[in-house]
């Protein structure tokens, strides 16, 4: 299937057939296809300045930065182009900021299994998940993997070395596994006396998805460093990576950088998504949005046997299923509804955030149809 067009949470493929896009190029198009203030943006920039290198000053980029820290709870942000990059820049600063504060042999970041951090090689190894590091051997060292949710599995794996915990509040590609509130004050505390980092991954849970702006402020728990990227910039590819006023000044001029990254045309995308994905307004209809369909969902639980659960926060929900989730996929495409499956057995919904009740009910009705003919 080639698709060409997309329109709100709507997209067409090749052939004229449509389709109601609960995948939103895998939680990128929150704002849904082709949002006319994006657009606008992007149609502006492209005729003033689309690049100039970060040896300048760049007006648009600062104005994003800007609208992110006073949004949030960090301090600093450097721009890339990827989620991959974005937590690659995480662990090279947490590297940094080891070194200068806490000893030359403090390297060793701590991440959870079921994580997905990325595909550059360092991404790949923070990533705890053996089929995705299958004949990639030899692995960069100082990265150790722990169950996700197990405060003492943590606790055992702290090493003289570890310098960095580094977690996705809400799983995505593992799952749609969220961290336990006390699990979260946990970990924060455990940071605090050990003296270790705390990075978020919110890549794919941050920026509206879960209701809030951040998925950490579900916890009241901030992190020491934030990886963003997917959604950040209204379907453009842009990534940052944000962190504290000490933590970020382990980065001197000339320590990291980007060719592309937070180019102006990006910048100027990610100005004008960010702005309706931080609106309060937007962010409650979102938090109530997501009630409502898990609700929804909740219904097919009690209906079908072979669901287990409803799981996720805000419109990152996923169901888990003990039947194949793949033919689910398949009939639920030829019913014109796109979905998608983490694992074999969780039914992802990540739909744009600008979904409407009655594409929601629409969405429910497909997979209940698909679902009464599974015995
Ligand atoms: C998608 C994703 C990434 C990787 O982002 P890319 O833009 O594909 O490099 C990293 N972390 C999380 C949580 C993601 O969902």
């Amino acid at each position: 299937m080639a698709l060409i067009k997309g329109e709100g949470a709507w997209v067409w493929d090749a052939d004229g057939n449509k389709y109601l896009d609960f995948v939103a190029g895998l939680a990128v198009n929150s704002l849904g296809h082709c949002h006319p203030e994006v657009v606008a943006a992007i149609r502006e920039q492209a005729g003033k300045l689309m690049h100039v290198s970060n040896l300048y000053w760049i007006e648009p980029q600062v104005r994003l930065a800007k609208l992110l820290v006073e949004n949030s709870a960090l301090d600093k942000v450097f721009f890339c182009n990827s989620g991959a990059e974005a937590n690659e820049g995480a662990i090279k600063l947490a590297r940094k900021y080891g070194k200068k504060y806490m000893g030359a042999d403090k390297y060793e970041i701590i991440t959870m299994e079921q994580s997905f951090h990325g595909r550059t090689l360092a991404a790949i190894t923070a990533t705890a998940q053996p089929k995705y590091q299958k004949d990639l051997d030899p692995l960069p060292p100082g990265f150790k993997y722990v169950p996700f949710n197990d405060f003492s599995a943590l606790v055992e794996a702290i090493s003289p070395n570890t310098c960095a915990i580094m977690l996705e509040p809400v799983q995505g590609e593992g799952g749609v596994n969220v961290a336990g509130y006390e699990y979260m004050q946990k970990v924060k505390q455990l940071c605090a006396e050990k003296h270790l980092l705390l990075i978020f991954d919110e890549v794919q849970c941050g920026l509206a998805r879960t209701g809030k702006l951040f998925a950490y402020e579900h916890y009241g728990v901030e992190p020491d460093m934030m990886t963003l990227a997917k959604a950040i910039a209204g379907s453009f590819p842009m990534g940052a990576l944000l962190a504290k006023e000490k933590v970020a000044g382990c980065f001197q001029p000339g320590d990291h950088a980007s060719t592309f990254g937070g180019n102006p045309l990006a910048s100027a995308a990610g100005y004008a998504a960010v702005s309706i994905l931080a609106d309060k307004g937007f962010l409650a209809e979102t938090a109530a949005k997501g009630q409502y369909f898990s609700d929804k969902l909740s219904q097919l639980h009690q209906k079908y046997s072979f669901i287990t659960d409803v799981r996720g926060k805000g419109l990152i929900l996923g169901l888990g299923i003990t039947v194949e989730g793949k033919p689910i996929v398949d009939a639920c495409l030829a019913r014109g509804l796109l979905i998608n499956c983490v694992g074999s057995n969780v039914l992802r919904f990540i739909p744009p955030l600008i979904i409407t009740e009655q594409d929601i009910d629409n969405a429910v009705q497909i997979l209940d149809e698909v679902m009464s003919g599974i015995s």
